[in-house]
């Protein structure tokens, strides 16, 4: 008889639950909203240097690894390397304020690397009532591609500030201003950022035909990340990432790739069977980074840039397959939302996820 009385009570609670479930998401939502709005991860963060995977993924469709992007924290300074679709988004989920936004670093100029620079740019100006445009930094050709985003983007511009005031879009802030440097020769380095004891150089990689095409290395408080960009297998990244703490660098499984080869093959798409065989010639793979990771030394090594889409559980683990063989230390296999974080006054990495 009890245990009817439960199970009623139970049922009727249910019930009314499911009756005031509009009621009761209002009450969560206002809660978490108030607590969104003064999400900041960068007032929370120990002085040192954090990698944040905005973007873990490739132009492949993968619901875990948006477009290619990194948000690299050096004390209170923010910057970006690359733009990939969704960047921007996942910057908001983690806590990241887009307004914050220093700079974008571009490693080079294929579409998935840049195609969220645009709503990145319009999220970093009223983010934060900015009154200079976001500086684009890159080698040569970059000039042209913030010229187009600007002028797509000029009319969006003149609706927020009419809509929103001067205040909040003041019209000087909009858009992006390209920041060119000289492509370093190979085997050296440029400086391409110097400040606040933050200091970022760009090196030479191989992706051709996409070319010029850089990777970036970060040194802040005697902690250092070194970033490949897209290329094949370089030693430029081994040499620029001698004695650093982090590599992060971009892979393609050449057997996954394959497979999706030969069943593009197997049904007469041709134009997919083309790409799929295409793209191996211009990655590294997963055991190559390792080997890279290995020769110079580094203390862990993060993929990203996840090629092809890792969409069942045990796919992880045949991306991974021979690289313990190649490389001793720690290795993470990002997804959005990944963290790096490397305090100043330690010699530690801490990996943890942010969504
Ligand atoms: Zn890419
Ligand atoms: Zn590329």
């Amino acid at each position: 008889m009890t245990g009817r009385i439960v199970l009623l009570l139970i049922v009727l609670a249910a019930v009314a639950a499911y009756t005031m479930r509009g009621e009761l998401a209002l009450r969560v939502y206002a809660r978490a909203a108030q607590a969104n709005m003064v999400a900041d991860l960068l007032s929370e963060l120990p002085d040192g240097l954090h990698v944040a995977l905005c973007g873990a993924g490739s132009p492949f469709p993968d619901p875990q690894r948006s477009g290619p992007c990194l948000a690299i924290i050096a004390g209170k300074q923010l910057l970006l390397v690359d733009a990939g679709t969704g960047g921007a988004r996942n910057l908001q989920r983690m806590g990241v304020p887009t307004g914050r936004v220093a700079a974008v670093l571009l490693t080079h100029f294929h579409s998935d690397h840049i195609d969220g620079l645009g709503e990145l740019a319009m999220l970093r100006w009223v983010g934060d009532a900015n009154t200079t445009p976001l500086p684009v930094l890159g080698p040569e050709g970059v000039e042209l591609v913030v010229q187009g985003f600007n002028q797509a983007y000029r009319l969006d511009a003149g609706y927020r500030t009419a809509h929103h005031g001067m205040a909040v879009a003041p019209p000087k802030g909009a858009g992006m201003r390209a920041d060119t440097f000289t492509l370093p020769a190979d085997g050296t380095s440029v400086t391409v950022w110097e400040k606040e004891g933050l200091r970022v150089v760009a090196f030479s990689v191989d992706h051709t035909p996409a070319s010029p095409a850089v990777g970036y290395r970060f040194d802040y408080g005697g902690r250092s990340v070194v970033v490949s960009g897209d290329t094949k297998k370089n030693a430029n990244v081994a040499t620029q990432a001698e004695g650093a703490d982090l590599l992060v660098h971009g892979a393609l499984a050449a057997q996954l790739v394959g497979i999706l080869n030969q069943a593009a093959t197997a049904t007469n798409q041709t134009n997919l069977a083309k790409i799929t065989h295409d793209v191996p010639d211009y990655h590294t793979t997963p055991v190559e980074a390792a080997g890279i990771a290995a020769a110079s030394g580094v203390k862990a090594l993060l993929y990203y840039h996840i090629v092809p889409s890792l969409i069942l559980p045990g796919l992880e683990a045949a991306f991974l397959q021979g690289v313990d063989d190649a490389y001793d230390g720690e290795v993470v296999l990002s997804r959005d939302g990944t963290f790096a974080s490397l305090p100043g006054s330690s010699d530690e990495i801490q990996f943890s996820e942010l969504l």
